[in-house]
C-alpha cells in the first residue's frame, strides 16, 4: 500500500457482531478479536456477512454472525472500498429473546402499549428487509446519531437547536412503523457502548381513545411516569414510538368542535405535554408516524425535527422487494430453480444494456420476468408487495412443485388483479 494513501482520511464502516444466545464472552474481548481478524482479512468491504475463518475458535464459539453495514452508498457510486481505506467500527451485541411486554388499557382488549428490550430478536433483519431509494435509511440513521451526539456533548440548545423527535409520514403500508422499530434497533446496536441498556415503548394511540376516555388521561400519566423512570437511569436509551399521530390530532379537533367528549382533548394535551417533558431527556428519542401528509396537526409537525416522507416503492425498490421474496421461497424449497441467478436491479440494468446479450442470455430469463413484475406493480405498497408471492402461490394449479419462472407468470397475473382492485 503506497504510504501517501495511508494518510488519507479513512472511511468509517460499521461492522455488527451478533453473539450467540449462549455466549457469555466479554464484549470488549470479542470486539478486539474481531478487529484483529478484520486486520488480517485484507479484503474489500461490501455490505453483507463476513465468514469467520476456521482457525478463529474463540469467535466461532461465541459469534453467530458478523456483518458489514452502510457501504451501499459507495457501492451505488461503483466505488470499491479496500481494507486500507476503511476504519471498521465494531459493534458487538446479543439479541434479547424476552419478547414484548404488554399493558392493557383496561377494557381487556386493546393494549395501550408494548415494550421491548433492544436489540430484540423480533426486529432482527428488519432494517435490511426494508428497501427504499438509496440514502433514506442512512439519512435517518445519521440524523439520529447526530442528535444523540449533540446531547452527549452537551451542545447548548439555545445556541444550536435540535431535538430528538422523528416523524415519518406517507401513505399506509410503506413501512413507516417497521422503519421506526428497525431504526431503534440499529441505534441500540450502534450506541451500545454509551448506552448498555435500551428499550422501546410503543404507544398505541388508537387505544388511548377507547371508550374509556376518563381512563385515558390516567393511562397517559401512568405510561409516561413509567417512561420517565426508565429515562432517569442515564445508561438507558429509551425510544418511544407513537403510531398514527394523526388520530390524536383528529381527536383534538373533534373535541374542539364539540363532537367528542372534552376528555379526549385532555388526553391529547397530556400527551403533548409529556412529549415536551421527555424532550429534555438526553437519552430519549421519540419516533412518530402518520399516514396523512398534509393535515397533521401543526402541534405535532412543529415538534418534530426530523421529518421524512416515506413514499410508495420505486421500480428499483419493488424489484428488490420481490427479489428478496423470491429468494426466500427458493431457499425454503417452495420454488425450484436449477440455475438460480437473481442479480440486483442495478446489475441487471447493466447487463440489459449490453447489446445482443439481452436476448441470447438464457440466464437473464428469470431476472427479466422479475423486472416485468416490478414494473407491473406500480402503485402497490410495500406491504401488498410482500403479500403478493403468497397470493400467487395460492393461485397455483400445483402448489407442491413449481419452478420459479412459471411462478413469476402467476405472480404477474396476481399483481394485475390486485391493481385492478385498487
Ligand atoms: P406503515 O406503518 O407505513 O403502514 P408498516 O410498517 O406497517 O407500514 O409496513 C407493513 C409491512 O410492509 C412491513 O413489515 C414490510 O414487510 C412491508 N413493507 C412496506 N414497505 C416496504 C419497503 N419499502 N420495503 C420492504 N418492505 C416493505
Amino acid at each position: 500500500v503506497p504510504s501517501s494513501l495511508m494518510t488519507e482520511e479513512k472511511i468509517l464502516v460499521s461492522v455488527e457482531v451478533c453473539l450467540k444466545p449462549s455466549s457469555t464472552a466479554r464484549i470488549n474481548e470479542i470486539q478486539e478479536a474481531v478487529e484483529r481478524m478484520l486486520e488480517k482479512r485484507s479484503l474489500s468491504y461490501t455490505d453483507g456477512p463476513v465468514p469467520i475463518p476456521t482457525d478463529e475458535t474463540f469467535l466461532l464459539e461465541n459469534v453467530q454472525r458478523i456483518c458489514i453495514c452502510d457501504t451501499d452508498e459507495w457501492v451505488e457510486n461503483h466505488e470499491i472500498l479496500l481494507f486500507w481505506q476503511v476504519k471498521p467500527s465494531v459493534h458487538v451485541f446479543q439479541l434479547s429473546e424476552e419478547g414484548a411486554g404488554e399493558e392493557s388499557s383496561g377494557d381487556g382488549q386493546l393494549s395501550s402499549f408494548n415494550e421491548w428490550i433492544l436489540p430484540a430478536k423480533e426486529f432482527d433483519g428488519m432494517w435490511e428487509s426494508l428497501i427504499y431509494e438509496p440514502g433514506l435509511k442512512q439519512r435517518l440513521l445519521r440524523y439520529a446519531a447526530s442528535a444523540l451526539l449533540f446531547t452527549e456533548k452537551g451542545v447548548d440548545p439555545f445556541l444550536v437547536t435540535w431535538n430528538r423527535i422523528i416523524l415519518l409520514h406517507g401513505p399506509p403500508g410503506t413501512g413507516k412503523t417497521s422503519l421506526c422499530k428497525a431504526l431503534a434497533q440499529k441505534l441500540s446496536i450502534r450506541f451500545s457502548s454509551r448506552y448498555p441498556q435500551c428499550q422501546l415503548v410503543e404507544v398505541n394511540a388508537h387505544s388511548l381513545f377507547s371508550k374509556w376516555f376518563s381512563e385515558s388521561g390516567k393511562l397517559v400519566a401512568k405510561l409516561f411516569q413509567k417512561i420517565q423512570e426508565m429515562v432517569e437511569e442515564e445508561n438507558n436509551l429509551v425510544f418511544v414510538l407513537i403510531d398514527e399521530v394523526e388520530s390524536l390530532a383528529a381527536a383534538r379537533k373533534a373535541a374542539l368542535s364539540g363532537s367528542e367528549p372534552s376528555d379526549s382533548i385532555r388526553v391529547v394535551n397530556a400527551l403533548l405535554t409529556q412529549m415536551d417533558k421527555l424532550k429534555s431527556s438526553p437519552n430519549a428519542i421519540i419516533l412518530t408516524t402518520s399516514n396523512i401528509t398534509a393535515a397533521i396537526d401543526v402541534a405535532f409537525v412543529d415538534r418534530a425535527d426530523i421529518k421524512a416522507y416515506v413514499g410508495p416503492p420505486t421500480v428499483q425498490a419493488r424489484y428488490e422487494i420481490l427479489r428478496s421474496c423470491l429468494q426466500e421461497l427458493i431457499r425454503t424449497g417452495i420454488l425450484t430453480e436449477d440455475q438460480l441467478f437473481l442479480p440486483t436491479y442495478n446489475s441487471l440494468r447493466e447487463k440489459l444494456n449490453v447489446p445482443d446479450a439481452k436476448d441470447s442470455n438464457t440466464l437473464l430469463h428469470l431476472p427479466k420476468k422479475l423486472l416485468e413484475a416490478a414494473e407491473v406493480c406500480e402503485g402497490l405498497s410495500g406491504r401488498t408487495l410482500r403479500k403478493l408471492p403468497f397470493l400467487a402461490h395460492a393461485a397455483l394449479s400445483n402448489p407442491y412443485s413449481c419452478d420459479a419462472s412459471k411462478f413469476m407468470d402467476t405472480l404477474i397475473r396476481t399483481a394485475r388483479r390486485e391493481i385492478s382492485e385498487l
